[in-house]
C-alpha cells in the first residue's frame, strides 16, 4: 500500500534497522523502543489486522511466531523470555494499519495480565 510506512520499510524506501528477514516476514527495531529490545515483526504483504485476518491469511501468524523464536535466539533473549504484543484497532492504540507484532525483552517486564 503506497501510503503505508511499514510497506515503505519492506520496500527499502524508509531506512530501518532490520534484524531478521525471510520470504514472508521482516523484523526491525522500533523507532521508539519501550524495552531494551523492542522489535516489530511484520509480514511483507500488507494486511490490515482489523479487516483482513481470515483463514487464507492464517499462515502469516505462524510465520510471525516462528520468526519471533529465531529473533529471540539471535538477540540472546530466548532463554530469559520475552513478550509479544499485537495492538488491534483504536481501543488498543494501534497506530500503523499494517499487521505487526511487537517483540519486547532484554529486561524484566512489568506484568500486564495474568
Ligand atoms: P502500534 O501502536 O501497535 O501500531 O505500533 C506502531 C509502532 O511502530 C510504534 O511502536 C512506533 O514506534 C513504530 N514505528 C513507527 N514508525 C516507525 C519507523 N519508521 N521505524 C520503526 N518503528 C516505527
Amino acid at each position: 500500500m503506497a501510503s503505508c510506512i511499514f510497506c515503505k520499510i519492506v520496500q527499502g524506501q524508509i531506512p530501518s534497522e532490520i534484524v531478521y528477514e525471510d520470504d514472508n516476514v521482516i523484523a526491525f527495531r522500533d523507532v521508539n523502543p519501550q524495552a531494551k529490545v523492542h522489535i516489530l515483526i511484520v509480514p511483507k504483504k500488507h494486511i490490515n489486522p482489523m479487516t483482513e485476518i481470515n483463514e487464507k491469511q492464517a499462515k502469516v501468524m505462524s510465520d510471525i511466531f516462528l520468526a519471533a523464536k529465531e529473533i529471540a535466539g539471535r538477540q540472546k533473549i530466548g532463554g530469559r523470555g520475552f513478550r509479544m504484543i499485537m495492538n488491534v484497532g483504536s481501543d488498543a492504540g494501534q497506530e500503523v494499519e499494517h499487521l505487526h507484532v511487537h517483540l519486547l525483552g532484554g529486561e524484566k517486564l512489568g506484568k500486564l495480565v495474568g
